[in-house]
């Protein structure tokens, strides 16, 4: 018997078996979940890890 909750981030209804939880305990998509991290983890020109001085 399949299990189906709601994407946290999409809100649509995904599969218990196929979801991953997020660090706020969210069941998401696997898609869902890699688009929130890529998302929060900003890379660009403007990020500088080093600062020089
Ligand atoms: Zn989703």
């Amino acid at each position: 018997m399949a299990i189906s909750v709601v994407c946290d981030l999409c809100k649509k209804p995904v599969l218990l078996e196929k979801a991953r939880i997020n660090e706020l305990g969210k069941a998401v998509h696997e898609q869902c979940y890699v688009q929130s991290i890529r998302a929060s983890k900003p890379v660009g020109p403007g990020e500088r890890p080093k600062p020089s001085v």
